[in-house]
């Protein structure tokens, strides 16, 4: 049996695993998309180094871009087989990939307008188009959590909570070779104990081989406040006190939901005023949220009770979702006290731009970074504290009050991670292998590893090929 690490080895995007039998039964975990190699590569070369129509399943651990966005240029390429994974995360694959696919397309037309006319056989063209996308979403076979399945006797497969995103899940599988059966745990991408909506993950049991994300290795979140009081007092400074704009760029599938509704329970709680406007502005999100609605089965305890309580989790007094451009734009002249919540997260590209850039000059506005921002977006800038910055190519004094927090978080810091692999199997697993990070957060995690006797660790490198 072979495990080829084919992505998120030793950086964070692209997630792909190639599982092969002794008999060529060959499982790929995930399939996502590789922003490292995307940012400086024109000429891509092929993205699979195998054929496609080689492999014989397909499993996806959840719907984020960087684990799901190169499964249209699977199937393209000549995948026939299903591609496994929980309702949920069926649901919200589907919208990420066409809007993937959408802002391909309208990358490459302004790449295209702008670049002059010698050069402009060197843009990369969009890797999948909607029909491939639609083509990707008919061999979809959903699969409940905790529900083992077996695509032949001598394998079987479980997904089970990860509590990072609505249906996410890790992956275990078991396979019997020569008498002898092996377990893997593959983690995808782990949440944090106590998130909003989704229930908390569970660490693997019985697995032999673990492959864990280690994306915050060496870090740790600084979290003083639950979600409540520390949006309680963002929203209360910039809102209240000065009557300004709360302007926070979300990612539209996980935070944005998470953020619409712990202003919910502020509401409810009679802590900020009923009236208090507060604009969703991502028609991704706006198609994403009832996907939460439909899935009460995957929600935790919080979010059941508030809905038993209150009835909607994402709808209250004062919430509006912006879907079309008009709505957007008239949000430029809105000038009362509001919060604003749009994509995308790192603040590169969509709509969120827009409403930085109508902010930063404001000095009764805040702009509230809630995540991580990978160097060289407008996010990472922002968080740099300069006096000035460029955006969309005009120069902009920065006058907001620019604030971060990691409450919303997805992802678990360096304690919480070790946690999940010591619970996971700890010093009896024969061999942990840390992915999805840089290579010094998997160093880091390597090293806390080694100090709690857990000595069998490697880190993986792209396109490594591990014999069992
Ligand atoms: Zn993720």
């Amino acid at each position: 049996m072979k495990l080829h690490f084919l992505g998120a080895a030793r950086q964070v995007t692209g997630s792909m695993y190639l599982l092969e039998t002794a008999d060529k039964y060959r499982i790929l975990v995930d399939c996502g998309m590789d922003y490292e190699l995307k940012r400086n590569a024109v000429d891509q070369g092929p993205i699979f180094p195998f054929n496609p129509a080689d492999i014989d399943l397909v499993l996806l651990t959840h719907a984020h871009i960087d684990h799901s966005g190169n499964l249209p240029v699977l199937v393209k390429d000549g995948f026939k087989g299903q591609i496994v994974c929980t309702p949920a995360t069926a649901e919200l694959t589907a919208y990420l990939l066409y809007d993937s696919s959408h802002i391909q397309f309208s990358d490459y037309r302004k790449n295209l307008a702008n670049a002059r006319k010698t050069r402009r056989h060197l843009i990369p063209k969009p890797l999948y188009s909607e029909k491939n996308v639609s083509e990707t979403i008919d061999r979809f076979y959903t699969i409940h959590l905790n529900k083992a399945f077996q695509p032949r006797p001598d394998i079987e497969i479980t997904f089970q909570e990860a509590g990072h995103l609505l249906g996410a899940a890790g992956i275990k599988i078991s396979i019997l070779e020569n008498g002898k059966k092996q377990v893997f745990g593959f983690s995808g991408d782990i949440g944090r104990l106590n998130s909003k909506l989704v229930k908390d993950g569970t660490p693997f049991s019985g697995i032999d081989y673990l492959i864990s994300e280690s994306t915050y290795g060496g870090r740790k979140h600084t979290i003083t406040k639950t979600a409540e009081d520390e949006l309680f007092d963002y929203i209360h400074d910039t809102c209240i006190k000065q009557r300004g704009r709360l302007v926070i760029p979300a990612f539209s599938v996980g935070r944005t939901q998470a953020i619409v509704f712990t202003i919910n329970q502020l509401k409810r709680a009679g802590k900020i005023p009923e009236h208090l406007k507060i604009f969703v502005d991502s028609p991704l999100a706006i198609k994403s949220t009832p996907v939460y609605e439909r899935h009460p089965e995957l929600l935790n305890e919080e979010a059941l009770s508030f809905k038993a309580n209150h009835g909607d989790l994402f709808n209250y007094p004062g919430i509006e979702y912006l879907e079309n451009k008009d709505e957007h734009e008239a949000l430029t002249y809105y000038f009362d006290p509001c919060v604003i919540i749009s994509a995308a997260g790192m603040v590169e590209g969509g709509r969120i731009q827009e409403h930085v850039m109508n902010n930063i000059e404001n000095p009764y506005s805040t702009i509230l970074i809630a995540g991580f921002c990978a160097e060289g977006t407008l996010g990472y800038r922002l968080l740099l504290g300069q006096p000035t910055i460029q955006i969309k190519k005009k120069d902009k004094r920065v006058y907001a009050r620019i604030a971060r927090t990691d409450v919303f978080s997805s992802h678990p810091d360096h304690d919480e991670v070790l946690h999940f692999i010591k619970e996971s199997g700890g010093k009896n697993l024969k061999q942990v292998f840390l992915v999805h990070g840089e290579l010094p957060q998997l160093q880091a995690m390597e090293m806390a590893l080694h100090e709690e006797g857990i000595s069998h660790v490697t880190l993986p490198e792209h396109g490594q090929v591990i014999d069992f």
